[in-house]
């Protein structure tokens, strides 16, 4: 049989590239859409990568022309909380005005079928923990109200043509392929796992704890991280369940257990067996002083569940990618 085709915006990306892992292991056929400005051109391996920009209409039309997929996965976006709070604009461009585009080319090409990429930032600082999806969407900076907009245009759509599509509210991606085809490679990178790993490693003098004053037991900044294949996988299952003539819904994905940041740098030295020098800093302006999801939706309604809740394994897997990386860095980096 003919593997069907699944486009993936964002597939050499981070999440993008190991849910096309997962996607080729079930059958598929997973399509790149990417302009690599972030991704990286060698982390697509399990089907062909299409370069362009999704505002570019002729492109995507011609992609959905030669491939016919039967289905969109969304991942492409600007990602970082930080930045979208001094560029703003990028963030409305790439992620909302880039969200319509790409909508607008599936009704041109008839394709109703649609999982789009959100996150924990659209609850904003909630004070309810653990967050489940009845909370208010209250974002706090422009990347959360970017991933809202886009939320709230797919809703608007479904409600009017025949897209059906799947929202993941992502809680803190991390880890890497446990076969160790894949891992994470931000540039410049901002996350604390692969941050505490190259402090480990010496890429880095020493790791920066913003704050230790959080009302917390330890007074670091709590986060629910969640295995980037184990994320892969809830898109394996959400795909299907549309593709079974599912209806729209959406959802989060999290483990339910949070880890601080001393914890992390703790596991992360135990886990390397190296020393890692950590320094106690003012607060990151904007950081919520816990994020822990309820994923019970995503239990119910995808049959998903998380397989690495250890975050020992995490800092393992994204450790050996690191390690890899070190060894061959014109290949991994890019
Ligand atoms: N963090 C830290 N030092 C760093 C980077 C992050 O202490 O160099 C903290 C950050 O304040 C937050 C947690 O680690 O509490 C996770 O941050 P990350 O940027 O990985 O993800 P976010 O929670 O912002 O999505």
């Amino acid at each position: 049989m003919v593997a069907p085709k699944v486009v993936v915006t964002g597939g050499a990306g981070f999440i993008g590239s190991h849910t096309c892992k997962a996607l080729a292991g079930a059958g598929f056929l997973p399509v790149t859409v990417d302009n690599l400005s972030n991704g990286v051109a060698e982390a697509v391996k399990w089907g062909p990568l299409e370069v362009g920009s999704l505002e570019d209409p002729g492109f995507l039309d011609d992609v959905f022309r030669r491939h016919k997929p039967v289905a969109v996965l969304h991942f492409a976006a600007s990602i970082e909380a930080g930045e979208s709070m001094k560029v703003p604009a990028k963030f409305y461009r790439n992620n909302v005005a880039g969200t319509m585009a790409l909508t607008e080319a599936m009704a041109r090409a008839g394709i109703s079928v649609l999982i789009f990429s959100s996150t924990a930032a659209v609850y904003g600082n909630s004070e309810v923990m653990p967050i489940t999806e009845a909370l208010p969407l209250l974002p706090v900076n422009p990347y959360g109200r970017s991933k809202l907009m886009s939320e709230t245009i797919l809703a608007d759509l479904a409600a009017t043509t025949d897209l059906r599509f799947t929202t993941l509210r992502y809680f803190n991606a991390s880890g890497a392929d446990p076969e160790g085809d894949l891992g994470e490679n931000h540039q410049p990178e901002t996350h604390l796992i692969p941050l505490v790993l190259q402090a480990a490693y010496g890429i880095r003098p020493s790791i920066k704890i913003f704050g230790n004053d959080y009302d917390t037991p330890d007074g670091t900044c709590i986060r629910d991280y969640i295995h980037v294949s184990d994320l892969a996988h809830a898109h394996l299952l959400a795909l299907r369940r549309l593709l079974g003539g599912g209806d729209s819904a959406q959802m989060n994905l999290g483990t339910g257990k949070g880890f601080s940041v001393r914890e992390i740098v703790k596991t992360t030295a135990a886990v390397t067996g190296r020393q890692i020098n950590a320094i106690d800093e003012a607060r990151r302006p904007g950081d919520p002083a816990v994020l822990v999801a309820d994923a019970a939706m995503a239990r119910q309604v995808l049959g998903w569940t998380p397989r690495f809740t250890d975050v020992q394994d995490h800092i393992r897997h994204a450790a050996g990618w690191m390690e890899r990386k070190m060894a061959q860095p014109e290949v991994l980096t890019a």
